[in-house]
């Protein structure tokens, strides 16, 4: 496996993150290979290097979040950065505010990132060109979630150490997932194979125009897989329930410690959370030892840092302004020497 010093972060010059659709396999693992350089800063004990003291990072969630919240701030946050929270909820948005207007009023303060989550589809590539900030895209309704597929991939390669011809399974509520979709870019472009599972009206046969394999038995899948990503039935993005019932779904599609029996020895079971046991995925598995879920969620911190560093980083260069110092080694911790 190559880590951060064998390839050049030259491969990054983006200022946004919008979606892992419009990056390059260089691309992708440019930010894996950076958040491999930032997990060990986790493991000390003062968590923070200054690399983004001095610049403002702003999270505007206009949909809910918890990990994903949490992480980017904290991430900011490891990187020395100010870190903003906005809240659709209690904020002007309720008397007609724009999203536009609201970012560029916020801009106004002094803000060199956006972290965008919103339930349209195109939100974050919308703010990119209105601002001239950085920014991430958090989740735009079922179209990307490029961050959260990144985690998901430093995850499979910590495990793998590799992604050409890996078996993935993307298993449950594919229609209605941007976690799917931005995976379904990523892998594919890093060499892997991608099986998308779940009853027809989940998962349409149209999906394999993107180059994946479409099955609709679980049970004929697992036994040849390397990884199974299990996903949350988005019910917040259905008119109506797209099967018979939960009951239903979940005899054809949870994954239980008995479908689990004929998995290969050393699977690994995903999830991007939030997990609704007894649905798509038993308690027994969400916590047994084929799980790497909560190794998910601490990626997320280091993924997510290297992404702020990344994009603030392409930004300054290309502002060139000059009147910034350059941004701090990406690892270097003065804070770690000077304890202040
Ligand atoms: N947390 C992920 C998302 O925001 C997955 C989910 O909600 O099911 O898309």
């Amino acid at each position: 496996m190559s880590d951060a010093r064998d390839r050049p972060r030259g491969a990054w010059t983006r200022r946004h993150l919008l979606g892992l659709r419009e990056l390059s396999a260089e691309e992708i693992l440019a930010v894996l290979d950076t958040a491999r350089g930032f997990s060990e800063i986790s493991g000390r004990s003062i968590r923070k290097v200054p690399t983004l003291r001095g610049r403002v990072v702003v999270n505007a969630f206009y949909e809910p979040s918890t990990r994903t919240r949490l992480s980017f701030s904290l991430a900011a946050q490891r990187l020395s950065a100010d870190v903003l929270e906005f809240s659709k909820s209690g904020s002007s948005t309720a008397k007609g505010e724009t999203l536009i207007d609201t970012a560029r009023n916020i801009e106004a303060m002094g803000v060199d990132a956006f972290v965008l989550r919103h339930s349209a589809p195109g939100a974050a590539a919308v703010l990119a060109r209105h601002v001239d900030a950085a920014v991430v895209n958090a989740g735009d309704g079922a179209h990307e979630h490029p961050t959260q597929a990144l985690l998901d991939l430093y995850t499979i390669r910590e495990h793998k150490q590799r992604f050409e011809g890996l078996e993935v399974a993307i298993v449950g509520d594919i229609s209605h997932s941007r976690v799917a979709r931005s995976n379904i870019w990523a892998l594919q472009k890093l060499g892997a194979r991608v099986t998308l599972v779940g009853p027809p009206t989940l998962v349409p046969s149209r999906f394999a125009e993107l180059g994946c394999e479409v099955s609709h038995d679980l049970d004929a899948v697992i036994p040849r897989v390397d990884v199974l990503n299990m996903l949350r039935i988005q019910r917040e993005r259905q008119g109506r329930l797209n099967f018979p019932s939960t009951k239903e779904y979940s005899r054809l599609f949870a994954l239980t410690e008995r479908r689990l029996e004929r998995a290969k020895s050393d699977v690994l079971v995903m999830h991007p959370g939030p997990i609704n046991r007894g649905v798509e995925i038993s308690p027994e598995v969400a916590d047994g030892k084929h799980s790497v879920v909560l190794e998910q969620v601490s990626a997320g911190v280091a993924v997510r840092m290297a992404v702020l560093f990344l994009v603030v980083q392409a930004k300054e260069s290309a502002q060139r302004s000059g009147e910034r110092p350059a941004l701090a080694s990406p690892v270097t911790s003065e804070t770690n020497r000077r304890p202040s």
